[in-house]
């Protein structure tokens, strides 16, 4: 299997995750071959996201920069042996979210930086202030003497506590497109492939069609829960099937190791299950918080192997998201609605104590 001939030939040397987990991979660069590295970063929660770089004659191409400034750092001072034979000349963003964008500031001005024009209007909703206002919120309801709320306090904390956004300048890229886009990489061509609105409104992929090689962003978490803040499903389950008809042997997810098709099979057996089971909960009228609960709760999830993945409570705001598309709603959700839905997950994640990342969701793991 292609997977295999990956190595991590920079590594951290961190022996914790972000949130004091046992990693499951090496966290630094690792080495795919062909001119194509991956910075991946274990063991794929809250910004634990993963990047790239395809590499040509005398060019390169980063794919994402990361949530603060200190990681995304590391990660270009781990690549720059690469950048002396082959110049960052480009730097795509596979979408919208915080943790594939924040650190494009360390990015010289002149490196062309590109992502779809709906990521592009995403972009300017998603602001480093509203991070911090959800660390603060999460630091004053911590210290509320009222279980139910010093828990949503502690789960909100602890998700902004291993990053900075303070030195965070909202720096989005600058060049646009739509549909699909190829793009010269030195002598290699690279193809941009718009799929969303799925994870997020504006979700592309990145093919590196000579090498098999793809750059999946977070269509696919590897091992976590997805999360779907745009929607609809169906858009999410047809970049998969493009993902499984494409000839590819490697995948970089944006979360999580790395992978092949049996990983694209894992993330739509997850939606499958998810979407039919809510539609069931909708049909039978009872109301979405309840049904996420009932779902992650029930014998019959706790079946299947994603019912271990990372953070399962992000089904709150799966199920959220599918009610709203059964109601004919679309368009984005506001702030207050996506912090009101942060604050139901973090309900449901004191329910399951089991699951991981364990600091968030239990209080005597000390912060
Ligand atoms: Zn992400």
């Amino acid at each position: 299997m292609q997977t295999e001939k990956a190595r991590c030939i920079a590594p951290t040397g961190a022996k914790r995750t972000r949130f004091r987990e046992e990693p499951a991979y090496e966290e630094g660069l690792w080495d795919l071959g062909n001119g194509l590295y991956a910075w991946m970063v274990p063991n794929g929660s809250w910004g634990e996201s993963n990047a790239g770089l395809v590499t040509g004659d005398g060019a390169s191409l980063l794919i994402d920069t990361l949530w603060d400034l200190r990681y995304t750092q590391a990660m270009l001072d781990a690549m720059a042996p690469i950048f002396r034979d082959a110049p960052l000349t480009a730097l795509v963003n596979t979408h919208a979210d915080g943790d594939h964008f924040w650190g494009n500031q360390l990015v010289d001005s002149h490196v062309e930086s590109v992502t779809s024009a709906a990521a592009r209007a995403e972009m300017d909703l998603h602001k480093p202030a509203s991070m911090l206002a959800f660390g603060r919120l999460g630091n004053a309801l911590k210290n509320i003497p009222f279980k139910q709320i010093s828990s949503v306090g502690h789960w909100f904390s602890a998700m902004c506590l291993p990053y900075a956004f303070d030195e965070v300048i909202h720096t989005p890229a600058t060049e646009t497109f739509s549909g699909s886009e190829w793009r010269e990489v030195g002598n290699r061509r690279v193809q941009l492939i718009e799929v969303g609105p799925a994870h997020t409104t504006g979700d592309l992929l990145v093919f590196v069609p000579d090498a098999k090689t793809l750059f999946a962003g977070d269509i696919l978490f590897i091992g976590s829960t997805p999360v779907m803040w745009a929607g609809p499903v169906e858009n999410w389950l047809k970049a998969l099937d493009l993902i499984l008809e494409l000839d590819v042997e490697l995948i970089v997810p944006g979360h999580g190791p790395i992978t092949d098709k049996s990983g694209v099979r894992t993330v739509k057996a997850y939606w499958e299950y998810t979407s039919g089971a809510a539609r069931d909960y909708y049909d039978k009228g009872v109301p979405g918080l309840e049904a996420a609960h009932r779902i992650v709760e029930s014998k019959d999830f706790k079946k299947h192997a994603f019912a271990t993945w990372d953070s399962p409570e992000r089904m709150m705001t799966n199920v959220h998201l599918l009610y709203r598309h059964h109601q004919g709603h679309t368009g984005h959700l506001s702030t207050l609605a996506k912090v009101n839905l942060m604050r139901k997950q973090a309900l449901l994640a004191q329910r399951l104590p089991d699951s991981k990342p364990t600091m968030m969701r239990r209080e005597d793991a000390s912060l």
